[in-house]
């Protein structure tokens, strides 16, 4: 049976020196941001915040120089990203192109395409969104019904895509097609990279608890998307799509987007915690602190060139399941005085956290698939 492998990592001095110039940087930047904006963590838009992240050159920070990147290591990009999810910084213009279309494309992307898009998502300019999720085709991927025709000079797609996080905002989505109908429903999976402002392309809003309308449906008919924006080759996208996923599941944002109520929850209670209030504090930190670790090894692995897939798995299954239990552990003991519907920095962070939170185990692959994942690789199953 295979075993878990969380060699321990620390980060390296020049990693450790670039924390304190990301905090600075964040001081200037958003000094003033209202706690229940910092708790949308990556989910706050703000293309100016990009640019500036993209000027310092911590967007595509790990990647080759003549694509726009800073050949910068795993354990410097580690270190920015903490800093600027602790804060709460507004990132969600650039996260998806940054975290994992970039390297998608860096991976299995043409040199045309590698040129066409990375210095433009380096600089914080140019913005991707997920094009995988149909409805009726979640957990289920490989069930996925788009379709993609050839015709002369590209392919003409037709279908509909659900829940894609940012397409309002976004430049270009990659997408997962069906382009032939093959033996195995893994095979004939395709993608592409198609520019939302396409004609036959309609994207609507979806409102979430919240109010907030951040996720979308996405209608394409007859779409046209040129051959040159193909990744890969046609009926490797099943493959590709389960790279791409390894890049979305085995960051720090999977156990941080709790973190600013449990700030705010500090804050107000202040130097004299009561003992229930007390053992909460201790118990979240440690929490907190071991997911750190188990994270930061997963960092680690990847730096050494290997695939801890089923690690990241856990990093994410546990972070998760920590980020929904702190807003309903702090709401399970709050003092008589929190009104939910109140709009002081504690309470409207409290609220926002518990509406949001129920998502946090969905968005990336659900709690079931992931312990499906670990299960399987455990030979459990
Ligand atoms: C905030 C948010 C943002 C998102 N952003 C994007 C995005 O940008 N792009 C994108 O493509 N998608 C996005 N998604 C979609 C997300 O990936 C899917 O919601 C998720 O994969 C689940 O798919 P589903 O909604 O179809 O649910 P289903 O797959 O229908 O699952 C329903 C329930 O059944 C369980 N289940 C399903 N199959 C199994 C199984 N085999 N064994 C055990 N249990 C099972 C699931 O765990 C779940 O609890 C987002 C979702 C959320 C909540």
């Amino acid at each position: 049976m295979r075993e878990f492998k969380f060699v321990p990592y620390d980060l390296p001095p020049e990693a450790e020196a670039l924390r304190g110039e990301v905090r600075a940087f964040l001081k200037d930047t958003i000094p003033d941001m209202p706690a229940v904006r910092r708790a949308r963590s990556w989910s706050g838009h703000n293309p100016e915040f990009s640019r500036a992240l993209g000027a310092r050159g911590w967007l595509g920070m790990t990647w080759p120089k003549q694509y726009g990147g800073h050949a910068r290591s795993c354990a410097e990009r580690y270190v920015m990203l903490e800093e600027v999810l602790a804060a709460g910084a507004p990132v969600s213009a650039h996260w998806v192109a940054d975290r994992q279309s970039g390297p998608l494309m860096l991976r299995f992307g043409t040199e045309e395409q590698r040129m066409r898009f990375l210095p433009g998502i380096a600089r914080g300019e140019i913005y991707f969104c997920i094009g995988m999720s149909e409805p009726g085709s979640g957990s289920d991927l490989a069930s996925v019904r788009m379709r993609g025709r050839k015709v002369d000079g590209g392919w003409s797609i037709n279908g509909q895509k659900i829940w894609t996080s940012g397409a309002q905002h976004a430049h270009n989505m990659i997408a997962l097609v069906r382009t032939s109908e093959e033996a195995t429903r893994h095979a004939g999976l395709s993608q592409f990279i198609v520019d939302l402002k396409s004609p036959g392309l309609t994207i609507r809003p979806i409102a979430d608890l919240t109010g907030a309308a951040h996720f979308n449906e996405v209608f394409f008919d007859d779409v046209f998307v040129p051959d040159e924006n193909l990744i890969g080759r046609p009926g490797d996208g099943w493959m590709q799509v389960g790279a791409e996923l390894a890049f979305e599941r085995s960051g720090p944002e999977r156990y941080l987007s709790s973190l600013r109520l449990f700030l705010e929850f500090l804050r107000v209670v202040g130097e004299r915690p009561t003992e229930a209030e007390q053992i909460l504090i201790g118990q979240m930190t440690a929490q907190m602190w071991t997911l750190r670790q188990m994270s930061l090894s997963v960092t680690g692995q990847l730096a050494a060139g290997q695939s801890p897939a089923v690690e990241a798995a856990i990093v994410k299954d546990l972070g998760t399941t920590l980020e929904q239990e702190i807003p309903r552990a702090i709401q399970a003991i709050a003092r008589d005085d929190v009104d939910l519907s109140g709009t002081d920095p504690f309470s409207a962070t409290l609220s926002y956290l518990l509406q949001s939170s129920v998502s946090f185990s969905l968005r990336g692959g659900t709690r079931e698939i992931l312990r499906g994942i670990i299960a399987r690789e455990l030979g459990l199953r």
